[in-house]
């Protein structure tokens, strides 16, 4: 819906979207005073949080070594740091538009750059298992709708993602659900009692450490396989009977659903845990409909694995230093390159290393000059070589973010910020990255032997 002016000077936006977790809830309804949130109906605790901090930053919208600068000066810098360095870094990308992603993903291709995104510090064990086992999914949607067992494994989604049991996943009366969560049954595995375990009809704590032995014991029980009870519960900290129940559940269900969540993709296993995970959906449509998903966190880092995907084939990692890409996590992830000191210069996208990356990582990254594009200001814009202020994707700006079930949702922006687009710096440095790069190609010499007329 479009946004209403009110006699009182309140405007109200209708419709507009929190991009604060991977819910992506669309349906809030925001007053704007002033150029300041005051109400934002239906978000919850977090996306309230999240509308009523935002706060124009009072400071330049560009800053060359902590000096304010004018953009075109900077955009002038961050091309000149991003052509003239042997092995740049791209990072991020997860918490802006899948417009302004494109853009990176465009500058990394053009100066030969390796770029990765804050997937691979969450779900990219996922990315990696997505490729070797595939994955059986659906829309939000579609659980709404029918998902009359609904599985939480290693994800806590009451404190991460409020909303997705009331707008998603348990509560809602669906089509062929006329009674809501009386036709659900919720099902949490996880290694502690989580906030969330209060929501569930059954709760199974597994031996932390332990998901990868979990989830294969499920897969033998969809088999048939005969399992030895006292082994299946020294590795699981679960008698074999609770398994076998689950199992009779999962065979039982109409439309069965496994979310999962980081407390499976970043724990002993990682990705072997995540194609377990993926394996064992597959196995439980022999019986029944049954899909899985990641409940992915930054509002739109499922765009940034879409757009790096369909960008280069691969979801995050990638390096296109030889004029190609290739992938290989460990190797091209961002927090590797710079914890072994590779990277020569870098750009990092509405991501904030210096707080959360190792410290060799962290001390290599300020030994380089570096571009960083952030609504705020934080310890990575502070070593910046060249940092800018931007408007905030949502707020601010509009633009595309795929929702944590691959579904592209459009944003309604509140009001405008005196500060640049993301997309409009960035679109900026790739024009001058590419005259640039024109400039200094040598122009091809045909020789007399090689002209099509000689030939
Ligand atoms: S669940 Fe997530 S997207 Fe929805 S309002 Fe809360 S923080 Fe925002």
């Amino acid at each position: 819906m479009a946004t209403v002016p009110q006699d009182s000077g309140l405007k109200v936006v209708e419709d507009a979207t929190c991009t604060f977790c991977g819910c992506v809830c669309d349906d809030i309804d925001l007053t704007v005073e002033d150029n300041k949130i005051v109400a934002a109906k239906r978000a919850c605790v977090l996306g309230k949080a999240w509308f009523f901090n935002h706060e124009i930053e009072d400071r330049p919208s560009c800053l060359i070594r902590g000096k304010a600068a004018e953009l075109s000066a900077g955009i002038e810098e961050a091309a000149r740091i991003l052509t003239e360095a042997r092995y740049p870094l791209i990072y991020g990308l997860s918490d802006t538009t899948s417009e302004s992603q494109r853009v990176a993903v465009g500058i990394a291709d053009w100066v030969g750059a390796n770029v990765d995104t804050t997937t691979s510090v969450c779900h990219g064990p996922s990315g990696m298992a997505f490729q070797g086992v595939g994955e059986v999914t659906c829309s939000l949607g579609e659980v709404r709708n029918r998902g009359d067992l609904i599985i939480f494994w290693g994800s806590n989604p009451a404190e991460s993602h409020p909303r997705h049991f009331t707008k998603y996943s348990l509560m809602p009366k669906g089509m062929f659900l006329p009674n809501g969560r009386k036709d659900r049954t919720c099902v949490i595995v996880d290694v502690r009692q989580t906030k969330s375990v209060k929501a569930a009809d059954i709760f199974i704590q597994v031996k932390p450490r332990k998901d990868f032995e979990g989830l294969w014991t499920l897969r033998a029980l969809a088999q048939g396989i005969e399992l030895d009870a006292q082994l299946v519960e020294e590795e699981t900290g679960q008698p074999l009977s609770v398994w076998q129940d689950l199992m009779d559940r999962m065979k039982a269900a109409r439309f069965g659903v496994i979310f999962f969540g980081m407390g499976l993709t970043m724990t002993r296993g990682k990705h072997a845990n995540s194609e377990a995970l993926l394996a064992l959906t597959r196995d439980m449509n022999r019986y029944t409909r049954f899909v899985c998903k990641p409940n992915r966190g930054h509002g739109n880092v499922t765009g940034a694995d879409n757009v790096v995907a369909w960008r280069t084939g691969f979801p995050f990692g990638v390096n296109l230093a030889r004029g190609y890409p290739r992938f290989n996590p460990g190797e091209y992830t961002a927090a590797d390159v710079l914890a072994r000191g590779e990277a020569d210069a870098a750009m990092i996208l509405a991501s904030d290393p210096m707080a959360n990356f190792s410290q060799p990582a962290r001390d290599h990254l300020k030994t380089i000059p570096y571009i960083a594009l952030d609504p705020k200001e934080t310890p990575t814009t502070r070593h910046a070589a060249v940092a800018f202020t931007v408007a905030t994707y949502g707020i601010n700006v509009p633009g595309t973010v795929y929702r944590m079930d691959d579904v592209p949702i459009r944003l309604r922006p509140a009001f405008d910020s005196p500060h640049p687009s993301d997309f409009d710096i960035l679109s900026g440095i790739q024009d001058r990255v590419k005259e640039i790069l024109n400039s200094k190609q040598t122009p091809t010499v045909i020789r007399p032997s090689l002209r099509p007329e000689d030939q």
